[in-house]
């Protein structure tokens, strides 16, 4: 029943993706393009010093790239950049098949069954490798 409830989840990011479209106020963006499915995606933050304000995304992909993605952007938005890198590290883990502490991943655990298909795990992971990249990618303003 757990995991019905999991797919449940995945299904509605995936079909209502959560802060998708353009974010004008972004500051900081990446791209993330996953080479074995043809995913693409764009995630576009807007930093208030060290904490993501806000965040949005653009692109396209499969089902899972789309919810890991939406449920990645509801899950950071507040959050310091440190917080979320211990976050990603122990989702990063769980995917991949390691030992992690699911506790601190909330919902995002939903994501964890792609474990047993290692082709789907890049596509689990491509927003937040995104979002990884864009806090090193500051927008530069155009003159
Ligand atoms: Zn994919």
């Amino acid at each position: 029943m757990l995991s019905e409830l999991y797919q449940e989840v995945i299904l509605d990011h995936g079909k209502k993706p959560r802060n998708f479209g353009e974010l004008a106020s972004a500051t900081h963006q990446a791209e993330g393009y996953n080479t074995l499915c043809g995913d693409r995606v764009i995630v576009q933050v807007e930093m208030d010093g060290e904490t993501v304000r806000n965040i949005q995304f653009v692109g396209a992909g499969c089902a899972i790239c789309m919810a890991s993605t939406s449920m990645m952007t509801s899950f950071v938005k507040g959050k310091s950049i440190n917080e979320i890198e211990c976050v990603f590290e122990v989702f990063h883990s769980a995917v991949t098949g390691g030992e992690a502490d699911m506790e601190p991943l909330g919902d995002l655990e939903a994501l964890v069954g792609v474990k047993q298909y290692p082709n789907r795990i890049k596509c689990a992971t491509l927003g937040w490798h995104a979002l990884s990249s864009a806090f090193k990618s500051p927008i530069l303003e155009e003159k």
